[in-house]
């Protein structure tokens, strides 16, 4: 049965191909930049200015011409100018100008020496011995970073950190960022109460909305989580019917192949179409991925396995990716990386592995980061799966990753 499963890599490709077609977001709307963080860029941005405006020292010292200072006479001190002053100057001949980090150079002069390396006098500094000044040192000239009306941040792009100081000293106190997709979150079971009441014998609190929420969030959607239904038909069908009107659907549960998995039956009467009903991994066996609606407005849909970690590992690995093209994100989707295991961990033969681990990402300079599998009860176990930053991936077909060895882990 497994066999005609699609592998991890099937599934990606298959879930990247429609990303890929996906339409990103129509709407937009404006954002002061202190709310722009982890939004994806509508438009275009230009800076207003040359980067840095001017010619800027890049150190404390002075200002001077390299060819004079290296002939290791003395240089009068003309002026002085710290960071905030209009630029000052020309520079004299055989004189130095006294300069501050992220001041204007004074015209004339072409690099400035570092206090440290000059030797003052009362009114002038001479280059120490054997230092030796090259023409455009410690000075980043006027537009070298950016030239005034260049893009500097390109539509699609997510803002971090990074991008939003760009954007501040372009001068863009607001930005045009795509609308959130909206992401509808149908958690199924009979056995699941809210959060905050108090589970009867046989219940469960409700953990996967929350956690699919912030999963959502992280991913750049605004997730939008609907009351759990009960499993049976018509409260599938009425979950699923009003899920529908947003922009992505995630169903958590009922997708396995249980007496009252009934998901899968319940969003073909919904008329949907299913790219793939199960892949080659593990956790996450079951995941169903599809689309429901008319022609011309489809909704892709992942009925993820119930299980907490299957739901969270799934939506990383595939469904982060629609979600991330919805948005506009053109780069959105799971984010790996290198680390060195710290102990043998088996794999399968015929299953990816994704095993919740916790990986040292402060290591002692120049080794990995280690990654250590955490014990775990399987993937129902949220004690151990709340000790744990990231899933390590044990490719199919592995008997075992030995330890010491580089492998690959995804970053929740
Ligand atoms: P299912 O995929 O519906 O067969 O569920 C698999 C396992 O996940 C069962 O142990 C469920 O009780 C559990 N489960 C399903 N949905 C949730 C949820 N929303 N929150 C926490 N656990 C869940
Ligand atoms: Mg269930």
């Amino acid at each position: 049965m497994s066999s005609v499963l699609p592998s991890y890599a099937e599934a990606a490709a298959i879930v990247g191909a429609h990303a890929a077609e996906l339409v990103r977001q129509p709407t937009s709307e404006r954002v002061g930049l202190e709310h722009a963080a982890g939004r994806v860029l509508a438009a275009s941005l230009r800076t207003d200015r040359d980067q840095p405006p001017f010619p800027r020292s890049t150190r404390d010292g002075f200002a001077c011409r390299a060819e004079e200072a290296n002939t290791h006479k003395a240089l009068k001190v003309a002026g002085s100018i710290h960071a905030g002053q209009p630029p000052a100057g020309p520079l004299p001949p055989e004189a130095a100008w006294e300069i501050m980090t992220g001041a204007a150079v004074p015209e004339g002069a072409d690099a400035v020496a570092m206090i440290e390396h000059v030797e003052r006098t009362f009114d002038a500094i001479r280059l120490l011995r054997p230092r030796a000044l090259e023409s455009r040192e410690n000075i980043v000239p006027q537009g070298a970073e950016a030239r005034a009306g260049e893009e500097v941040l390109a539509a699609g792009t997510r803002l971090g950190p990074q991008q939003i100081a760009q954007a501040a000293t372009s001068g863009h106190a607001t930005v045009e960022v795509f609308r959130r997709p909206r992401v509808a979150i149908l958690t199924t079971g009979d056995e699941l109460v809210p959060v905050a009441s108090t589970p009867e014998p046989g219940q469960i609190r409700n953990s996967n909305g929350v956690m699919l929420a912030s999963l959502v969030a992280q991913a750049g959607g605004e997730p939008w989580v609907l009351p759990t239904a009960a499993d049976n038909e018509r409260a599938l069908d009425g979950g699923l019917r009003e899920a529908a009107s947003a922009d992505m659907l995630l169903i958590s549960g009922g997708v396995s192949a249980g007496k009252f998995d009934l998901v899968e039956p319940a969003l073909a009467r919904l008329g949907a179409k299913f790219h793939f009903t199960g892949v080659r991994i593990q956790p996450g066996k079951p995941l169903v991925f599809g689309e429901v609606g008319n022609p011309k407005e489809k909704k892709k849909f992942f009925g993820l396995p119930g299980n907490p970690i299957s739901s969270a590992a799934t939506f990383l690995l595939f469904g982060s990716r629609i979600l991330g093209a919805l948005a506009g994100d053109a780069h959105a989707g799971p984010r790996f990386a290198l680390a060195q295991l710290a102990k043998d961990v088996k794999g399968k033969p015929d299953l990816t592995r994704f095993v919740p681990s916790f990986c040292n990402f402060d290591p002692s300079w120049g080794e990995f980061p280690e990654v250590k599998a955490v014990p775990s009860q399987g993937s129902g176990d949220l004690a151990s799966f709340s000790r744990s930053n990231c899933f390590l991936v044990v490719p199919e077909g592995m008997d075992r990753l030995k330890a010491g060895s580089t492998v690959r882990i995804l970053l929740i």
